[in-house]
């Protein structure tokens, strides 16, 4: 019963038909073939550039991944790719350096026999988002939010997709009668302002069917907002034409949020794409997710998130990896997450720090995950410490006794916890501070800049 909710009932066959994403012609494999021996100075890039074209000259067999990789291992891509959705997008094939796991686009977009392992606790709809589907295609958890599934195609099947249960299933888009019957709902609901349009994903639709979409959820009066997600800028950008974008510029306020996990991602071509949706006034977020061996590292994030910020799109989500099947090597533990925001803090602009969360198994909805940055209370004061390990008390409003000695604090670092919390003290400083280095030799500096000197 549960999964005939999901784009097999009788009226999917009712109007628009599916496009035709899955033809592999002679003619095109060949050009693949020739295109990669002498990538990229001889390649047709008219062609490449064109995403029909690579949508429909995606690589969805072991013997067309040894067009590209000659020496490849294909132990178990082929039961792997069985099971779950395989198709890259030569354009994405293009950025795998080495055809081995230890490379990130090979491990997010090949199969491996690492998916076949299927602990308990790993489920086809860990976030039970069937159960929360008001209309079919609907999701409606949050009250003010709902997440309309507009198609079941993607550009590329990433190995991680938690919506492996819908994605790249049946190559179908939207049906008219479910759309209708999702507007219904949409008008129905007037607490309703902000829809997530997603999949698979959007984007690999028409522009017309695209706009017909969001026409719709646009025609309901309490929908302030459309939001798209989307991996093209990550596996397409050549879908971010100029027609796609003129089209969505009618239809503001509309925000985008895409899905680069890893720095080798943003090639000048997706920041190209990403600036062009920025330019069309599109606020631009991005949901990462934590994977290991591809992004579990300060660093890498360091980078990734930097880079994000320079193509002008905020890092909204970093998501803990969730309980869906064919994912358990790609699982890391929470306090991984949390590490990597322990290093963020402090070190990289606010503005490009995500938000950790965990999306809750049995539907809860998305959970933050923080370092703990409380580190005491009392009903006077709260301890909070910083990034530095230094602690600080903050003195609640009153009217409150506090139980001062009498002393006025000194500023000086306070012997334990109990001395902030009970407003003795006011911090406990440690030693060796970067920021308070810089404090000292600020006098020196400032006689260095000056122009007597
Ligand atoms: C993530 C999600 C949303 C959006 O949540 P935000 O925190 O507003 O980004 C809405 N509906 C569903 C079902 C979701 O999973
Ligand atoms: S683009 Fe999104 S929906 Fe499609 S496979 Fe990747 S994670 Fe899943």
């Amino acid at each position: 019963m549960k999964d005939n909710r999901l784009f097999n009932e009788t009226d999917a066959s009712t109007d628009e038909p599916p496009p035709a994403f899955a033809a592999e012609t002679a003619e095109s494999s060949a050009l693949q073939t020739s295109l990669f021996s002498s990538m990229p100075v001889q390649a047709d890039f008219s062609r490449w550039n064109n995403w029909t074209w690579q949508m429909q000259n995606r690589i969805r067999s072991i013997a067309r991944l040894r067009d590209y990789f000659p020496g490849l291992d294909s132990t178990g891509i082929h039961e792997a790719g069985a099971k779950f959705p395989f198709a890259i997008t030569p354009y994405y094939a293009s950025l795998i350096r080495r055809a081995e796991r230890t490379d990130p686009v090979f491990a997010m977009s090949v199969p491996q026999m690492a998916e076949l392992f299927d602990p308990a606790c790993l489920k086809d709809d860990p976030l039970e988002e069937d159960e929360d589907m008001a209309v079919p295609g609907l999701v409606h958890r949050y009250q003010d939010r709902a997440l309309l599934i507009s198609t079941t195609s993607c550009a590329m099947y990433c190995r991680h997709c938690t919506r492996k249960r819908v994605a790249g299933r049946r190559d179908t888009c939207i049906t008219r009668t479910r759309l209708e019957r999702a507007v219904k709902y949409l008008s129905m609901h007037p607490e309703i302002h902000d829809v997530i349009i997603s999949g698979g994903d959007p984007l690999t639709m028409s522009t017309e069917m695209l706009e017909t979409v969001i026409a719709a959820v646009r025609s309901v009066k309490s929908v302030d907002i459309i939001r798209i997600g989307t991996r093209t800028p990550v596996v397409l950008p050549m879908r971010i034409t100029d027609d796609l974008v003129n089209m969505l510029k009618k239809y503001h306020p509309i925000f985008i949020n895409t899905h680069f996990n890893h720095p080798v991602e943003l090639t000048p071509q997706a920041i190209e794409a990403c600036g062009k949706l920025a330019d069309a006034g599109i606020p631009l977020g991005n949901q990462s997710v934590l994977l290991k061996g591809i992004n579990d590292d300060p660093h890498v994030m360091e980078e990734l998130l930097r880079g994000l910020l320079k193509a002008r799109v905020k890092p909204y989500y970093l998501f803990q990896c969730d309980l869906v099947r064919g994912v358990e090597h790609f699982r890391t533990p929470i306090s991984k997450g949390i590490e990597i925001m322990e290093y963020l803090r402090g070190r990289v602009s606010g503005l490009g720090i995500p938000l950790y969360v965990v999306d809750a198994p049995h539907g809860g909805g998305k959970i933050p995950v923080l370092p703990n940055y409380i580190v005491s209370t009392s009903p006077t004061h709260t301890v909070l410490r910083n990034f530095e390990g230094q602690m600080v008390s903050y003195p609640e409003p009153g009217p409150h006794k506090a139980p001062h000695t009498g002393k006025t604090d000194r500023g000086d670092s306070a012997a334990g916890i109990w001395e902030l919390s009970s407003g003795q003290h006011t911090k406990i400083q440690p030693q060796n501070c970067a920021r308070l280095n810089r404090r000292e030799t600020r006098k020196q500096t400032a006689a260095m800049l000056s122009p007597e000197a």
